[in-house]
């Protein structure tokens, strides 16, 4: 079942704030290979 806590195995979608660029990793990627912007996670809704 779902949890609301964060479960760090699974992996989460991260996304450059500045060029787009995606990438799947179940910890934070920290900055884009391509710009050097910051990672943001996608699976966190906005609010
Ligand atoms: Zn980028």
């Amino acid at each position: 079942m779902m949890d609301a806590e964060y479960d760090p195995k699974t992996e989460s979608t991260y996304e450059c704030l500045d060029c787009g660029n995606t990438v799947l990793s179940t910890t934070h990627p920290g900055e884009c290979p391509v710009c050097g912007a910051t990672f943001r996670n996608r699976s966190m809704p906005l609010e």
